[in-house]
């Protein structure tokens, strides 16, 4: 049997949860969730970081930090995961989605303008796969008509913006928030977990008190004010030190797992790319700025038929291969509310897209094993 994903683990994540076992402090805020940040903003040079429990709750933060209200609109993908949408829906936005690129899974950055209204209040990207959507647009025209802009940079870690002639930005330091997944199915793991990044300075006190259940608690343990108390609304977003330690033990070693995760996505697209002349399926193409994270490898069958086919054939041979999204503006919650604009783009990946297995511990033995696989399958 080969799965479709097996957590990779470094070896350092129990000596670690040991160590912050031994400090006395289990709850979150410690020593190793300090590190963790100190990590990503000397690595990547985000303003500021905070770990959260899931992706899922850095993008309820950013929410509650954008003050959505009821009948806000906020331009999205609907090819996405539920969490990029439902994040705003909790506080009553309604979502606009944004069909998919021709060419790659990512938004059409061509097509928002035409979203935009007087009650649009920000614009959320998905870099699919780590690939960069292109930021410079996004950028400029959240600017031109004043507004925000997060990133759902739960696939994207370690990827960058690389646009020519212009400096390479990494993935979450670019918009005025972006919120990290570190669940288990993501490139950098621990169990469940997240990060919100705040890379604009109005939003930096209030998503500490926002991540500290409203209370400014984190300026009084600072020493910067001499009793702390309810300040805002919030909630308790803040992971344990048991997650925070283990995640760290993944940080240390994220250039080698980045590296076996690259190694394998080359080794499966050098196979693969040659069958592609048969017509059953293409291989993934990245967007001109993106860099390659290596956190998915897929395949764009010619049809719903053939995915079928080429998943229920893998499956027969001890192969575990998933596609998603279901476009959200197809949903059973959200099919109602959608404005009834066709996503003909996200509907083809939604029918065609099949992701193959990738983890840091699938062996180029494996690859192939795969690779021969649907060579036969594919005939
Ligand atoms: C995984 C994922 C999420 C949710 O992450 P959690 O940490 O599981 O909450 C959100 N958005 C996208 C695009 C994802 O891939």
């Amino acid at each position: 049997m080969i799965p479709f994903n097996r957590p990779h683990l470094t070896g350092k994540e129990l000596p670690n949860i040991q160590d912050a076992v031994a400090t006395g402090k289990l709850s979150g805020n410690g020593k190793y969730t300090q590190l963790c940040h100190r990590y990503f903003q000397e690595r990547y040079g985000f303003r500021h970081c905070l770990l959260t429990h899931s992706c899922t709750g850095a993008l309820e933060m950013a929410a509650l930090l954008l003050d959505i209200r009821e009948g806000d609109e906020v331009i999205m993908p609907a090819f996405t995961f539920v969490s990029t949408s439902n994040a705003f829906v909790l506080r009553g936005a309604r979502i606009v989605f944004a069909d998919s690129r021709p060419d790659h899974p990512n938004m059409d950055e061509s097509s928002l303008e035409h979203l935009i209204t007087d009650r649009t209040r920000a614009i959320v990207v998905v870099h699919y796969g780590g690939a960069a959507v292109d930021m410079r647009a996004v950028m400029a025209l959240a600017e031109k008509h004043g507004l925000l802009v997060v990133e759902d940079a739960a696939q994207a870690i370690d990827a960058w913006f690389k646009p020519e002639g212009a400096r390479a930005a990494p993935l979450g330091g670019i918009g005025h928030l972006a919120a990290f997944s570190f669940h288990e199915t993501k490139n950098i793991i621990a169990g469940e977990g997240g990060m919100l990044v705040v890379n604009d300075e109005r939003f930096v006190a209030r998503s500490e008190i926002i991540w500290e259940k409203g209370t400014n608690r984190s300026a009084f343990f600072r020493g910067q004010i001499d009793k702390y108390g309810w300040v805002d609304v919030g909630s308790s977003f803040l992971p344990s030190e048991v997650t925070a330690a283990f995640l760290y033990a993944q940080l240390m070693e994220l250039e080698g797992i980045q590296a076996r995760r690259i190694a394998i996505w080359q080794a499966y697209d050098e196979r693969l790319s040659a069958l592609q002349h048969r017509g059953w399926f293409t291989t993934p193409t990245l967007p001109a700025a993106a860099t390659n994270n290596a956190h998915v490898y897929y395949l764009l069958c010619r049809d719903l038929e053939t995915r079928t086919r080429l998943i229920q054939g893998l499956k027969e041979a001890g192969i575990m291969a998933v596609f998603h999204y279901q476009g959200l503006h197809r949903s059973p919650f959200y099919a109602d509310r959608h404005d009834g604009r066709l996503l003909p783009h996200c509907d083809a990946y939604s029918d065609r897209l099949v992701r193959l297995p990738l983890f840091a511990d699938l062996s180029l033995q494996e690859v192939e094993r795969i690779c021969a696989t649907i060579e036969q399958l594919m005939g």
